[in-house]
């Protein structure tokens, strides 16, 4: 019957993030992440990267008041249940997108500080690292940093769980209100990735390592498939631990598919 009450509609996920010409990362993992767990995916651009799975040649920043209509079209038209931030590249890009968050009153915000390619490509100003920390830490719900990140972010390099628990706790002293510390850049067959809330005791998700050359992308859809369990409803230990299963089914359907000659992404 036409011009019937809609009944239902999916959760609305947006990604505020940059694009992966090779559409392996970046919004092109994020809207697939979305898709694949049921949600309504948008995005916001923050810059586009000239890449493939080889590494990024070029970046070019989208101008931040392209990237605010980005956000405030979606959100004054359409709604927005959960956020995910991934790669924001200067300090006034973070500032623009934590005006937005306040602005609007985002909930739901997992934010993924990018920071370095795997492929070693610098995906943000070093400039811009203390302004992520005092602007959106805060007004995240949880923050991903992989190892790297984490140490750069406490000026440490961490070596093993004892590390990464001490990096966690000052993370939250650094304003952040949970952290998903991810351990796979640590070498060994079993991933650690912790869990750290402020009260809580340190939840420890430890996994089988899965062998694959294809783990680009890794990192944006775990954040994003956080976002999108959060926005389905589940809590945050709930969408951390089914998000992390979601990536490691997707590890394990990409391991024998051959896409480029580098690192490839994952499967979704
Ligand atoms: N390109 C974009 C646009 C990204 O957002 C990211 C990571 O978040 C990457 C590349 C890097 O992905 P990876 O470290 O999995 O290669």
């Amino acid at each position: 019957m036409s011009g019937a009450a809609p009944r239902w509609r999916y959760p609305r996920v947006l990604s505020i993030a940059g694009s992966d010409s090779g559409g392996g990362a970046g919004i092109q993992a994020d809207l697939k992440t979305f898709a694949a767990l049921g949600c309504f995916g948008m995005t916001a651009l923050t810059a586009l990267t000239a890449q493939n799975t080889l590494g990024v040649r070029a970046i070019h920043a989208v101008p931040s008041a392209m990237l605010a209509d980005q956000i405030d079209a979606v959100v004054e038209d359409i709604g927005v249940d959960a956020v995910k931030i991934g790669m924001l590249h200067s300090a006034e890009t973070v500032t623009t997108v934590a005006a937005a968050i306040e602005r609007h009153a985002l909930g739901q915000v997992v934010l993924d500080p990018v920071m370095i390619a795997t492929s070693g490509a610098v995906l943000i100003d070093r400039g811009a690292v203390g302004a992520l920390v005092a602007e959106l830490f805060p007004r995240a719900l949880v923050i991903t940093p992989n190892l790297d990140e984490a140490g750069l972010l406490v000026e440490r390099t961490l070596a093993n769980e004892a590390d990464m628990e001490s990096a966690a706790r000052r993370l939250l002293a650094m304003g952040a209100r949970a952290v998903l510390l991810k351990g796979g850049h640590l070498a060994g067959d079993t991933v650690s990735d912790l869990l750290l809330t402020p009260g809580a005791a340190p939840f420890w998700i430890r996994a089988p390592r899965i062998a694959s050359a294809n783990s680009h992308g890794t990192g944006c859809t775990l954040s994003s498939a956080i976002a999108a369990f959060l926005a389905l409803g589940r809590d945050l230990r709930e969408a951390v631990l089914d998000a992390s299963a979601f990536v490691r089914g997707a590890l394990e359907a990409g391991a024998a598919v051959r896409t480029g000659a580098g690192s490839g992404p994952l499967n979704h």
